[in-house]
Order: structure tokens, then sequence, then C-alpha cells
């Protein structure tokens, strides 16, 4: 069976949107009739991504923009635009993000802001800006990428998994506090996943990893976008204050 029309009609952001986890949730929501904003961290990353697709599917309606997510102003601006220009906007997926792997002896202060700053921050502000236009238009959803490190942590870049805890804690926060407002606030917590970030780790650990994992393999970034579509559309409409995991039942 092919689902179709899932989001007709719907507007959506995706943040970290030009690679990875975050390509495949475009990809998702155009697919199924949704106008989509990418966000990347650079306007020549974004603009390569919208030019990507629209190769392939020249009617898709997509769009990149690069706010600095972690100045409020910037996104605020940005999210401002997006309102004025389609009229509304009923989803964001909170998805940008960068991981550590430094031993705490050698984790460096900054680099502890700087994770803080894009995975937690980041998703406060745009989560914040968009909270006003969902209230106004009578509702929409906040779909945030955790990781299953938010569950067991990790053994060596504590910023990071500290990191996706903050975003479990926002995710179930928000919902109970949004909730009255018609939006519904979810978190995917995706296993290991073929994206740049699982090319950037030594391959022994890969395979280590790989071995753990009861389904015998990393996700691929559409698996973990198919969930991202269900929990946008109507088929979840029930649904606020869930962290998904999808990670194959890997237990760290
Ligand atoms: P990726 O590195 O392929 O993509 C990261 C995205 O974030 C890119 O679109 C990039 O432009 C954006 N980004 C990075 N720095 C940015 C900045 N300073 N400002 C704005 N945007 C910025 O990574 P991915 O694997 O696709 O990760 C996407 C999300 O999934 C992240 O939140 C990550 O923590 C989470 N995650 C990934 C895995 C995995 O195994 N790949 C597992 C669990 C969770």
């Amino acid at each position: 069976m092919v689902i179709q029309g899932l989001l007709e009609n719907k507007v959506a952001v995706v943040t970290g949107g030009t690679r990875g986890i975050g390509l495949a949730i475009v990809y998702k929501f155009l697919e199924q009739g949704a106008t989509v904003v990418l966000f990347g961290s650079r306007q020549e990353t974004a603009d390569a991504a919208v030019a990507k697709i629209k190769t392939e599917h020249p009617d898709y309606p997509v769009f990149g923009l690069a706010p600095n997510l972690s100045d409020y102003a910037s996104v605020e601006q940005t999210f401002q635009k997006i309102f004025k220009e389609y009229g509304k906007i009923d989803i964001l997926a909170n998805n940008a993000g960068i991981s550590a792997r430094e031993s705490l002896y050698d984790y460096k202060p900054e680099d502890f802001d700087k994770i803080m700053d894009l995975n937690v921050k980041a998703l406060f502000n745009c989560s914040k800006a968009v909270a006003p236009y969902m209230r106004e238009q009578g509702g929409g959803c906040i779909i945030n990428t955790s990781s299953m490190v938010s569950i067991y942590g990790q053994a060596a870049g504590c910023g990071y998994p500290a990191s996706k805890f903050a975003v479990n804690g926002l995710t179930k926060s928000l919902a109970r506090e949004l909730g009255k407002d018609g939006i519904r606030v979810n978190a995917v917590a995706p296993g290991v996943t073929k994206t740049d970030m699982l090319a950037s780790l030594p391959d022994d650990m890969v395979a280590r990893v790989s071995a753990g994992i009861p389904l015998g393999r990393p996700g691929e970034p559409e698996e973990i976008a198919n969930v991202f579509l269900f929990l946008a559309s109507y088929l979840a409409s029930y649904v606020t204050g869930a962290i998904v995991s999808v990670d194959g039942a890997t237990q760290a």
C-alpha cells in the first residue's frame, strides 16, 4: 500500500534539513504534500540542498534559509518571514544537531557550550518563535530529534547525551505546556543511523555498535523520517509528550 497526501496543505520547517536525517525528513514531508522550508547552517548549503531536490522534483515546494539558530533574534525574524510568506506554520522539526566524543579529561568547556547552543538552545529558540503562530492558527506540532543516548548516556563525549536528555526534558515539558493550545510536542530518538555523523566514527566503533543492535544493522535516514511523518500527521493526533525510540532495540 502506498500512503499519499498525509501532509497536504501543511507548511513545515525542518532545521538541519540539508543532509542526513534532516534531508530524509524534508523528502518525506514533500512526498506527502507539504510545503517545506529547510534550514542549513549556511545559506549556500541550504541552497545546494534545495537545488538537489529541485533537480529530481522540479515541482516540489521547497525553500532554504539559514538563520543563526543559537540567536533568538535571528530565529524570530526568520519565522516571522516564513509566516508572512506562507500564512501558517503547521510543523516544526527541530533536527539540527552536532555530536561529540571527547573524554571529560580532554573536553574543552567551549565545546560543551557549542553543543548546548545548537542541540538545546536552538530547539528552545525555534519552539519559542513558532509557538505563537501555531497557537494563533489553532494548533500545530513540534518534533524534536533526540537520540538513544538520551536513555542510556554515552561513555565519552558527555555533552552530547546531556544535550539529548535536555531535548527530552523540553519535549515533555512543552507537551504539557502547549497542549491547551492544540500544539503537540514529541521527540524521535534514533539509534545509530547511516549519516555523516556515523561516517565520522572509526570503523571499529561502527562495527562494535552494529554488532550490538538486535536488528543487526544501523538505521537508514528514511526509517527515522517515517516516524517523523507519522508524528506530524493526523494519525498521531493523540500522541504528545512521547519520546519514540527508533533504534532496532539497541541497548547501549
Ligand atoms: P548530519 O551531520 O548529517 O546533519 C546535521 C544537520 O545539522 C545538517 O543539516 C547541518 O547543516 C545541521 N547543522 C550542523 N551544525 C549546525 C549549526 N551550527 N547551525 C545550523 N545547523 C547546523 O547529522 P545527522 O546524523 O543527520 O543528525 C541529525 C540529528 O539526528 C541530530 O540532532 C543528531 O544528534 C541526531 N541523531 C543522529 C544519529 C546518527 O546516528 N546519525 C543518532 C541519533 C540522533
